[in-house]
């Protein structure tokens, strides 16, 4: 079996290590723990050359969707500027403190170059991500701060309303129309994000907010950890409209690996099997084109099927493709390239 290289869309690593109760969270992440789906040795073995690395503050005292077989949990809730902002500094400095503790094994990238710059050498590339921009005020003084420190790229919306927007509660079935579009302040992030050339990921978000960040936007539009509505009919995947949107805007779409978000039965089952991802890719190529289809996998977001189990079993789904007729070509652009392209298109 031969290796590619993978660049993802989503994990939530940073949440899974500041979570932890006991041990360094650095020297775990770099050592290796062994839980969850995410830690450098784990990444090295199965492919993972780098992606998004996603800072997401939970609600004080909330449990994370799909942590059980429910396919509607309860709604999320909200989260304040101080608590968000305090929780999103130390998942920050987790993640500076790990490239900083690497010796040059793991490298926060603020630019494509860097990235395609540590892939060639075998350095795990991360991009300093928001999920969800709780920790930002309306005038964006707390985003210049993060961004000198390296935050290259924002969701406006987790799964909750916030200043900004609107995100889909987590339901099944539903289509991701689920409340109102962007507020004026969220508006305005999508105006600040194009003038700093930070991405904008729409991923979480619902579709009227979806389409007034395709009207309003100048970069391309990407949703970096959703799946195709027309085989899993969860408010967290995109219509084949959206899809046509992403493809017409030079934008990315990054396959979902939660098992919620890919079955037909929208069920949260890790004995999902691998057929259902590849009829995923099959639908997001066909309506968003080859150059526009990535991975964005959640790991250590959400439950995912044990055929791949964690970062080890990249390889497996690499597999699955040879094995459905995809060519090496096709594998390295869903793999890693097409994540390169569109962050070049995005942060020029
Ligand atoms: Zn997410």
């Amino acid at each position: 079996m031969i290796t590619v290289p993978v660049f993802d869309g989503h994990n939530d690593v940073l949440l899974r290590l500041w979570l932890k109760t006991e041990g360094d969270p650095v020297s775990d992440f770099l050592n290796g723990d062994g839980l969850g789906h995410l830690d450098m040795p784990r990444m090295k073995k199965g492919g993972f050359a780098g992606g998004f690395f996603a800072i997401f503050a939970p609600a004080d005292g909330e449990d994370l969707p799909g942590d059980d077989d429910e396919v509607n949990p309860p709604l999320a809730g909200q989260l304040a500027l101080p608590s968000a902002l305090r929780k999103t500094l130390e998942m920050a400095a987790l993640l500076l403190r790990i490239e900083r503790g690497s010796q040059g094994k793991f490298k926060v990238c603020r630019t494509a170059g860097e990235i395609r710059d540590c892939l060639a050498k075998g350095v795990m590339a991360a991009i300093f991500h928001i999920e969800g921009a709780e920790a930002i005020d309306a005038d964006f003084k707390t985003l210049d701060v993060l961004y000198e420190s390296g935050l290259r790229s924002i969701g406006p919306v987790w799964s909750r309303t916030n200043i900004f927007g609107h995100g889909v509660p987590f339901r099944f079935p539903s289509t991701g129309d689920t409340g109102d579009g962007l507020t004026e302040a969220g508006k305005d992030l999508i105006r600040y994000c194009n003038e700093r050339h930070l991405l904008i990921d729409l991923s979480h978000l619902n579709e009227k907010g979806f389409w007034d960040a395709a009207k309003l936007s100048k970069a391309p539009l990407v949703a970096t950890h959703s799946n195709a509505l027309a085989i899993c009919s969860s408010s967290r995947n995109l219509s084949d409209d959206q899809l046509k949107a992403i493809r017409d805007s030079g934008g990315m779409v990054g396959l979902n690996f939660a098992s919620g978000f890919l079955r037909e039965d929208g069920r949260w089952r890790t004995d999902t099997q691998l057929d259902i991802m590849v009829r995923h890719l099959d639908h997001l190529i066909k309506v968003a084109g080859e150059n526009c289809v990535a991975l964005g996998s959640d790991f250590d977001g959400a439950r995912i099927p044990a055929a791949i189990g964690d970062a080890t079993g990249l390889p497996n789904l690499i597999e699955a493709l040879r094995e459905r007729q995809y060519g090496e070509k096709l594998i390295a652009k869903i793999a890693h390239e097409n994540w390169l392209s569109v962050l070049e298109r995005t942060w020029g």
